[in-house]
């Protein structure tokens, strides 16, 4: 049996950590348990918006040129037309995962959290959870293991609702930034967003509902792209994974709550994955601080809304190239839409984004375009 934690995460990626920082912050006792071993991986297009650079700041993680990459807005680009936008307030970091995991890991040692690597949980009651024939004790548990929560399954608290799944590869290449953009390339079925993290090279992520397609392949729908990266060596591996849309039923059950991916996963295409995960992480260390689960609940209901709507339009675009030429068009000849719309999206603080009847604006806007 272990030492009876206050507080027992499932799951060391950046909203576990996050959520065990904040807690610990807040003079609780955390443990987290993975059955991975770091610096731990996953395909991503490795982009912080400014919110999650703020909230990460907040936690004690602070992001500099040695870690990162700064960038200053973003630009989306199809054949025909091209737009971007700067951030207004804030600055945006590209990060290798490795790099944020180090950097978030360090922090947690710092603050007295305890990690148990290579811990598979496999169970949970209302005392604690089970993991290698190790019992860990504690009083509120955290499901931050990412989509296909099981912990959430175990705690029924998964959606029946069918998600919005495509696939998802990633790979960093050996060339100096051209930008401070992040670039949003918009192709047949497909996109690939570039995002600098480092002053040498560029982390390239793919996104498709085709698991076949691989980032060189795809790099022949865009070939201004490949002009860009002909000659340059590949830093890392291709790594794939998948990404959704879509939600947990409730976010609390009793003594679980869960965070991240667990629930509440948006497309890739949003870069908004790890700024969500450190706002939950935030709100669910306040609602352990006031003895309170609904709170969480309630605030995690809240600042969904915004980024499930922006999605929802991303997806559109992505399924309708009739729709996405539209839109862009729209954009690039009203570039200020598109910056109000990428500064909402991008926002340092939460309540800047887009409000519902903003978006109906824009649609009614795009179907005179
Ligand atoms: C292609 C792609 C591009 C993306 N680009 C961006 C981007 O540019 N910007 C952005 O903000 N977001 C992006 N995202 C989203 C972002 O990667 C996710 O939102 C983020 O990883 C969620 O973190 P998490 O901690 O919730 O889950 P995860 O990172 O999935 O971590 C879950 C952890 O739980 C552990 N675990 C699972 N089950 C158990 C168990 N039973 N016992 C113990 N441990 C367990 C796993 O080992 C894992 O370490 C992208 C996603 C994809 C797929």
């Amino acid at each position: 049996m272990a030492k009876r934690a206050d507080v027992l995460v499932i799951g060391a990626g950046p909203a576990g950590i996050a959520t065990a920082i904040a807690a610990s912050l807040k003079g609780l006792h955390v443990a987290v348990l993975d059955y991975r071993k770091p610096p731990i991986e996953k395909s991503c297009g490795e982009g912080l918006l400014p919110n999650a650079v703020s909230n990460l700041r907040s936690l004690g993680v602070r992001l500099n040129s040695a870690a990162g990459f700064p960038f200053c807005g973003i630009r989306f680009s199809d054949e025909e037309f091209s737009v971007s936008a700067r951030i207004a307030k804030g600055t945006g970091y590209g990060v290798r995962r490795a790099e944020l995991h180090r950097s978030l890991v360090e922090r947690a040692c710092q603050v007295g959290v305890s990690f148990h690597w290579g811990a598979r949980v496999t169970g949970f009651d209302e005392r604690g959870a089970q993991a290698g024939g190790t019992h860990f004790p504690c009083r509120w548990l955290v499901g931050a293991d990412g989509q296909n929560s099981t912990v959430g399954k175990w705690a029924n608290l998964s959606s029946q609702q069918s998600r919005l799944t495509r696939f998802g590869f990633s790979r960093h290449y050996a060339v100096a930034p051209w930008t401070d953009l992040v670039e949003v390339h918009w192709g047949p079925g497909c996109q690939i967003f570039l995002t600098p993290t480092g002053d040498n090279e560029i982390c390239i992520a793919l996104l498709s509902h085709d698991p076949q397609l691989r980032i060189e392949r795809a790099l022949t729908y865009f070939p201004e792209v490949a002009k860009r990266l002909e000659g340059s060596r590949f830093l890392t591996a291709e790594l794939g994974g998948v990404t959704a849309l879509g939600r947990a039923r409730r976010v609390v059950s009793g003594h679980v709550a869960l965070v991240g991916d667990a629930s509440f996963t948006v497309d890739g295409i949003t870069g908004q994955g790890l700024s969500l995960a450190f706002q939950q992480a935030i709100l669910l260390a306040e609602a352990f601080e006031r003895g309170d689960l609904d709170y969480y609940e309630i605030a995690h209901r809240g600042i969904s809304r915004a980024p499930w709507r922006m999605t929802r339009l991303l997806l559109l675009m992505d399924q309708s190239a009739w729709l996405r030429r539209k839109v862009l068009r729209l954009f690039a000849g009203n570039p200020a839409l598109f910056t109000k719309i990428m500064s909402a999206h991008m926002a340092e603080a939460a309540q800047e984004s887009l409000k519902a009847t903003e978006v109906l604006g824009l649609g009614w806007q795009v179907l005179r375009a």
